[in-house]
């Protein structure tokens, strides 16, 4: 069994160190956020003081933060405060294998990766999809950049939290990847909210209507797996006023990093780019923190009919 550093404990973090943990291994767990550090006790981690305790005596480091700032603030040091200046690839030991899971810009990942590389630290970007959900259950799907030897020997590891590993390519691969999932995924669930809000609108019940949709060629993963609709399926976070899973925030942040790409490449993404002007006007009334299904609100207002 391996001793393995994990930093960041929030929504997706908390269950992966879990199954970690639960798996037999020695997981010593930090977060800023003191809560988060006591449920991860209570699910068989050890909690740590700060960034470097987690790490001390650790050749494998998993790392789960919301954004590329807070990935270069750990791993570099960059940016000052609480929340920055740990410069945690000094200390571990050579050859070590940091595994950032977070979902962050290309560059980012980049940066880290070759700033590890050169301190003779391995690094993979291995951003994963799934939800909440398949973070709890271990079925996460993970998407890896960086060397195959490494992805080789990050497997065991990853395979106790996702049930499908994928190596996308060289270093920053695994964010291109997940980018172009999170722009289709934005744009299936706005989609599924909108022919919701349509139907129920016209009388139809939610349930009924997703059934048929689902057995139809509508059918797709917000509609079968995360429906919009609260009530319509028990374990989604619509059915618990979307709290506790994919912040809207969150996704407002994975389009930006999407149109970025697209600048890049000069790639033209007209629906992405709508799907992004819809989550970050839902975002800026006041409902980032919400679960990203709760979209299905921007279509609920109650407007008299013209
Ligand atoms: P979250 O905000 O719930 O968790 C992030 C955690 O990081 C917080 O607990 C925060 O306190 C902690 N943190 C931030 N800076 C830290 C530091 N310097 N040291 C220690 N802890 C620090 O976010 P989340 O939903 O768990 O998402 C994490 C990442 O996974 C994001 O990049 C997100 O885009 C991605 N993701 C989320 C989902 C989802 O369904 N929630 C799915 C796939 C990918």
């Amino acid at each position: 069994m391996t001793r393995i550093g994990f930093i960041g404990l929030g929504n997706m973090g908390g269950p992966m160190a879990a199954n970690l943990a639960r798996a037999g291994h020695t997981v010593q767990v930090f977060d800023l956020v003191a809560e988060s550090l006591t449920r991860a006790i209570e699910a068989g981690c050890i909690a740590a003081g700060d960034a470097r305790e987690a790490v001390s005596g650790c050749e494998l480091v998993i790392s789960m933060l919301p954004a590329g700032e807070h990935v270069r603030s750990l791993w570099l040091g960059e940016g000052a405060g609480e929340r920055g200046g740990q410069d945690l690839l000094a200390a571990l030991p050579l050859g070590a294998l940091v595994i950032d899971c977070s979902t962050i810009d290309v560059a980012s990942a980049r940066q880290v990766g070759a700033a590890a590389q050169a301190r003779g630290i391995r690094f993979l970007d291995a951003p994963v999809s799934g939800g909440v959900a398949g973070a709890a259950a271990g079925t996460l799907t993970f998407i890896v950049g960086g060397e195959q030897a490494d992805f080789e020997a990050a497997k065991p590891v990853l395979a106790c939290m996702g049930q499908n590993l994928f190596h996308a390519g060289a270093l920053g691969a695994g964010q291109i990847a997940k980018m172009c999932n999170n722009m289709l995924l934005a744009i299936h669930m706005a989609g599924t909210a909108e022919a919701l809000a349509l139907g129920v609108k016209e009388g139809l019940d939610p349930g009924v209507l997703s059934t048929i949709m689902g057995k139809s060629s509508g059918n797709n993963w917000s509609l079968e797996r995360y429906n919009p609709w609260p009530g319509v399926m028990e374990n989604a976070p619509a059915s618990r006023n979307y709290q506790g899973g994919f912040m809207t925030r969150l996704m407002v942040k994975d389009l930006g990093l999407a149109m970025a790409l697209a600048e890049h490449a000069h790639s033209a993404v007209p629906m992405g780019a709508l799907a992004r002007n819809l989550f970050n006007l839902h975002a800026t009334k006041g409902q980032g923190a919400r679960d990203f299904s709760s979209i299905v609100e921007l279509y609920l207002d109650k407007t008299e009919p013209g």
